[in-house]
């Protein structure tokens, strides 16, 4: 088995003078979980597209499971589940006969393409909904067929475009609950969202595109433990005196920032990354008659995180990986017709 379920390597997609993918190189893992994140328009549809057969890079390589997208798409399709942003369903097309239709054109044939057809309804409890027309169910089922169309032919990698957007935080909560079955059963799955605490939950690693480039490539944790722009870390402090006083002593502490009065305290901001100067600041708190009953560094939620790397791509503190100059355009993979 290739080491790698997915690898991308100097990958560009250019249309026109639009550099919507530009020079990006990743890889990730067989059974693990990869979020893919960024603004509108960084570039993420376009790469999922590549990898999933549907458009010729401008140049460069991306391959699934070892299989080249380009030279060999059969073999690719053969490997993924495809869930696209937006897909279209057929009117007077119940849940059961649209599942049973792509189950035809995947090469299914009767009792063995029945059988496939209930398991998916299964796993993704559409049994309920499979005489309901497709064109004509909520925003969740719809997600849910097409997570059941993506799952027919039983994919060894899923590669998900936004399968979250527009959902309720039920059917978020339930999605998230299937992806992560998924999970467990060891496919491998690349999954965009600007969702970034979710993502944050199920990922093993997050990829962070930015006008079609990479700027980060690491785990959640890592990213939520890391300090803000400025060097430093949020506390979140509780006392039995009242917030004012807490407030009043950080106003004298030219280290110590309070941000936010909460119900016993409050939050926090030391402006260092080490815990020395925290455990110093708490001893030093406890002196001057502060009643601490609670003490502790908080995470950053990936939204920040994610703010504070775009603030540093702007300021050039952070380049993201740097494409390597484009070579001899007759290299160039066909265009797409
Ligand atoms: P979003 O989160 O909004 O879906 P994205 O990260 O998926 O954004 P892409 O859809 O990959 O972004 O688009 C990257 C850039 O390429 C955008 O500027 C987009 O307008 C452009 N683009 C994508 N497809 C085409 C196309 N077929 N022709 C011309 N430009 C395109």
């Amino acid at each position: 088995m290739n080491s790698h379920a997915i690898r991308v390597h100097n990958l560009y997609r250019y249309f026109g003078a639009l550099k919507a993918v530009n020079g990006v190189s990743f890889e990730i893992p067989h059974g693990s979980v990869c979020g893919f994140v960024g603004a509108n328009g960084a570039g993420k549809t376009t790469t999922m597209r590549i990898l999933a057969s549907l458009d010729y890079p401008t140049l460069g390589v991306a391959e699934v499971c070892g299989y080249n997208v380009v030279s060999h798409p059969e073999e690719v399709r053969r490997l993924i589940g495809w869930m696209p942003d937006h897909f279209g369903n057929y009117e007077h097309m119940t849940v059961v006969e649209y599942l049973d239709f792509y189950a035809r054109a995947l090469g299914y044939k009767g009792k063995e393409r029945r059988l496939r057809v209930q398991e998916v309804m299964e796993f993704t409890d559409l049994v309920p909904l499979a005489e309901r027309f497709s064109n004509k169910l909520s925003k969740g089922n719809t997600q849910r067929l097409g997570l059941g169309r993506a799952l027919l032919q039983d994919p060894q990698v899923l590669i998900m475009d936004e399968p979250a957007a527009g959902l309720d935080p039920k059917a978020r909560v339930e999605l998230k609950s299937l992806i992560r079955v998924l999970a467990q059963e060891g496919k491998t799955i690349f999954i965009s969202s600007h969702i970034l605490s979710e993502l944050g939950e199920m990922c093993d690693s997050l990829l962070f595109i930015n006008g079609g480039r990479i700027v980060h490539h690491g785990d959640a944790e890592s990213m939520k433990q890391s300090t803000d722009a400025a060097g430093g870390f949020l506390y979140d402090v509780q006392v039995l005196n009242s917030s004012d006083a807490l407030s009043a002593w950080c106003l004298l502490h030219p280290k110590v920032e309070f941000m936010e009065s909460r119900k016993n305290g409050g939050r926090i901001r030391i402006d260092s990354p080490h815990l020395v100067d925290a455990a110093d600041i708490l001893q030093r708190m406890v002196k001057d008659g502060l009643k601490i009953t609670e003490f502790h560094r908080e995470e950053r939620n990936l939204e920040d995180a994610f703010i504070d790397m775009l603030g540093k791509i702007e300021r050039g503190e952070l380049a993201g990986q740097k494409p390597p100059p484009m070579p001899d355009t007759s290299a160039f993979n066909p265009p797409v017709s």
